[in-house]
């Protein structure tokens, strides 16, 4: 096995280690574990500190964190209304509750999220450290 097969099996365990999954979903290095990944509350540094793997090849590569947090808060939106309707019936005020709720679904939804993306992109190979293919 030369050094481009080891590379190649070593990636697609990547899709299996849900340890990983989960530490990234937790704001933590996909890659390494290491903490400091996330620089605020939403915002993801460069490259990790403790490994240096590079998290943002190009611009645009959060837009699928995006997409995935407004489809979980979509379905987290839809199990409320349905909740809701099936307690209290229809009632005067039930689309303020779920704007409110929907906002703050994708404010809190967007950082795990996120988080889960990155290792999304760490398993499909498009993290690794800077000069490594
Ligand atoms: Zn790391």
């Amino acid at each position: 096995m030369n050094d481009e097969q080891a590379t190649v099996g070593r990636r697609q365990g990547r899709w299996t280690d849900f340890g990983a999954m989960w530490r990234a979903t937790l704001g933590r290095c996909p890659n390494c574990g290491g903490d400091g990944v996330f620089t605020s509350y939403w915002g993801v540094g460069d490259t990790c500190p403790t490994c240096g793997v590079r998290f943002e090849r190009e611009s645009g590569a959060w837009l699928g964190a995006w997409v995935m947090a407004y489809t979980v808060a979509i379905v987290i939106l839809l199990i409320e209304a349905g909740l809701l309707i099936w307690t209290f019936g229809l009632f005067r005020g039930l689309e303020w509750v779920l704007v409110v709720s929907g906002i703050a679904a994708v404010v809190l939804c967007y950082r795990p999220v996120k988080g889960w993306w990155l290792w999304w992109m760490w398993a499909a190979g498009f993290i690794t450290k800077d000069g490594e293919d």
